[in-house]
C-alpha cells in the first residue's frame, strides 16, 4: 500500500553544542517512523572551522565526520563518526531514508596562510574590479594534520579556490579574487555574479578539485550508506557541476540518490530555469512558497489567500518541489530570518502536508520547539496533521480558492486507505464556511473537525456536498465521524 512521503529536517540553528544529536535521532527513529516520516535530512556531519560550535556550514575537513582531534575536539556539534553511522543505520532499519547535507561551495578554517596575488572586486558588483593585482595573505592551505592522510591525502591550496574575503596581512575584509582566476559563469546573477558566498570559494572548474570531490562523494556514500543529499548553496555553484557530480555517483553506486538543492530565490523563473539547465537532476526547496506563507502571516489579513500558491515551485513544477514552512536559516536571528508566526503555522503545515503535490518538510524547530528563542513546540498539531497525511490525505483534490481570505480544499480519499478523505477550510481573517464536495465515497457521511476548533458536526448530502467552516485566523480539518484520530 502506497503511503505519502514526508521529510523531516532534523536540526535547528540553536541546538546546544553538546554532541548529542546523532544519539537523539537514533533513539527517535522508531517514533519518527510511527508518525509517518519517510526521510530525514541530517545536518552537515563533517568538522567545521568552529569545531563543536559549528552548525556545519563552515566546512573544514570533509573526511572528518567526528573522528579526528581537529578544531578542538574529536566529535562535531552533533557527535562522533560512530554515532553518525549508527544513526543512519538505525533510521534505515526503521524504513527512513537519510539525506546528508552536502556543502561544496566553500571551506573555512584553513591550517595555514599563503601569499597570493589577488584583485579586489566590488562587493555589490563582482564583475567590476576595484584594484590591480597585489599580494595578500590568504587562509587557503588545508593540510589536515590531525587526520594524517587517513581516507585521502588530498591537500588544498590557493589554486583550488577562486578567492577569499580576508587579507590577513592587512586585516582587511573585501572580495579578493585570485589573479588569473574568474568567477564562474552560470551562477546566480545577484551582485553581478554570486559565485562568491563566504570563506574560501571552491574553484569547481579546477580538474583536480572536481576529481577529488567525485572521489570524496563515492567515499562518503560507501562509508555512511546515506540514501541521498540536501545540496547547500547551489546558486553559488556553476550549474554544470551538480549534474556531473550526481550522475557520476548514481552510475558508480547504482542508487537513485534523491537530491534536493537549496536555491534561495523568490523568483520562480530563476528556479525553474535552474532546474531545466541542470536536467532536473535534483529537486529544489520551494522558497517562493515559504515567502508566500510569510507574507500571508504578517499582512494582517491583507494577503489574498487565493494566491497562496502563486509563483511557487509546487505550482510550476510539482514533481520537483520540496515544500517547507521554516528552516534553520529563516529562524529568528538568522541570515534569512522570515519566521512564520505561531498563528499561521497550522495553516501553512495544512497547505503542505494535506495536499497532493510536493514533498513536504517538517522542521525540527517546529516539532520540538526552539528553546533559545522561546519558540514553543507544535508537536500536538503536527502529530495530528502528520497522521492525517499518513492515513487520510489521499485521492483527488478539489480546490475552493475563490475568496480573498477564506479558502478550502477537499481530498476525496481512495480505496486503499479506509475512510480516507479530508475537507480543509482556513482563513487569515474572519471565520466562515465554504460548501465543498468530498466525493461519492463519503457522500451521506457525518464529518467532524479533528482540530477540535469547532465542536458541531457537518452532514454531507448524498451528492457529497457539505458546508465546512473554520474560526477566525485558523484552520479546521474535517474527516468522517467515528474515526478516532486523536
Ligand atoms: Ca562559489
Amino acid at each position: 500500500m502506497a503511503s505519502n512521503n514526508t521529510l523531516m529536517q532534523y536540526f535547528e540553528w540553536y541546538l546546544p553544542s553538546d554532541s548529542t544529536l546523532w544519539d537523539k535521532v537514533t533513539k527517535d527513529a522508531k517514533h519518527l517512523n510511527s508518525i509517518g516520516i519517510t526521510s530525514v535530512w541530517l545536518p552537515p556531519a563533517y568538522k567545521g572551522a568552529s569545531g563543536k560550535n559549528d552548525v556545519g556550514y563552515g566546512v573544514y575537513d570533509l573526511y572528518d565526520l567526528g573522528e579526528f582531534d581537529q578544531k578542538g575536539s574529536i566529535p562535531t556539534k552533533y557527535g562522533t563518526k560512530d554515532e553518525y553511522l549508527n544513526a543512519i543505520k538505525t533510521l534505515k532499519e526503521n524504513n527512513i531514508q537519510v539525506l546528508a547535507d552536502i556543502v561544496l561551495n566553500h571551506k573555512l578554517g584553513a591550517d595555514e596562510t599563503e601569499e597570493v596575488l589577488a584583485v579586489q572586486d566590488d562587493a555589490s558588483n563582482r564583475n567590476i574590479s576595484l584594484s590591480e593585482a597585489k599580494p595578500i595573505k590568504a587562509w587557503t592551505k588545508y593540510n589536515f594534520p590531525g587526520r594524517q592522510d587517513k581516507y585521502s591525502d588530498f591537500k588544498w591550496n590557493w589554486t583550488h579556490f577562486h578567492g577569499v574575503d580576508w587579507d590577513d596581512a592587512t586585516s582587511t575584509t573585501s572580495i579578493y579574487k585570485f589573479y588569473g582566476k574568474h568567477w564562474d559563469n552560470n551562477v546566480d546573477k545577484e551582485k553581478g555574479n554570486f559565485d562568491y558566498l563566504m570563506g574560501a570559494d571552491i574553484d569547481l572548474n579546477n580538474f583536480d578539485v572536481v576529481t577529488e570531490l567525485k572521489t570524496w562523494g563515492r567515499w562518503y556514500l560507501n562509508f555512511t550508506n546515506v540514501d541521498g543529499f540536501r545540496l547547500d548553496a547551489v546558486k553559488h555553484i556553476r550549474s554544470e557541476f551538480f549534474p556531473e557530480w550526481l550522475n557520476f555517483l548514481r552510475q558508480e553506486t547504482g542508487k537513485e540518490l534523491f537530491a534536493v538543492g537549496e536555491y534561495w530565490s523568490t523568483n520562480i523563473n530563476t528556479i525553474v530555469d535552474y532546474l531545466n539547465k541542470t536536467g532536473k537532476c535534483m529537486s529544489l526547496f520551494d522558497v517562493p512558497l515559504h515567502y508566500n506563507f510569510y507574507r500571508a502571516s504578517i499582512s494582517n489579513g491583507e494577503f489574498n489567500m487565493s494566491d497562496i500558491f502563486e509563483g511557487s515551485l509546487v505550482e510550476a513544477m510539482p514533481e520537483k518541489a520540496v515544500t517547507f514552512v521554516d528552516n534553520h536559516d529563516t529562524e529568528p536571528g538568522q541570515a534569512l530570518e522570515s519566521f512564520i508566526p505561531d498563528w499561521f503555522k497550522p495553516l501553512a503545515y495544512s497547505l503542505i502536508l494535506l495536499r497532493k503535490d510536493g514533498l513536504p518538510t517538517v522542521f525540527y524547530g517546529d516539532y520540538y520547539g526552539i528553546p533559545e528563542k522561546n519558540v514553543e513546540s507544535k508537536k500536538n498539531f503536527l502529530d495530528l496533521v502528520l497522521k492525517l497525511r499518513k492515513e487520510y490525505a489521499y485521492g483527488e483534490q478539489y480546490d475552493y480558492f475563490n475568496n480573498k481570505n477564506l479558502i478550502g480544499f477537499t481530498r476525496l480519499g481512495d480505496s486503499e486507505h479506509l475512510n480516507s478523505g479530508v475537507a480543509v477550510v482556513m482563513t487569515n481573517a474572519l471565520g466562515g464556511s465554504i460548501t465543498m464536495n468530498v466525493g461519492k465515497k463519503l457522500a451521506g457521511c457525518t464529518f467532524y473537525d479533528c482540530t477540535k476548533n469547532i465542536q458541531t458536526t457537518v452532514n454531507v448530502d448524498t451528492d457529497g456536498n457539505g458546508t465546512f467552516s473554520c474560526n477566525d485566523g485558523s484552520v479546521s480539518i474535517w474527516i468522517k465521524q467515528g474515526e478516532n484520530i486523536n
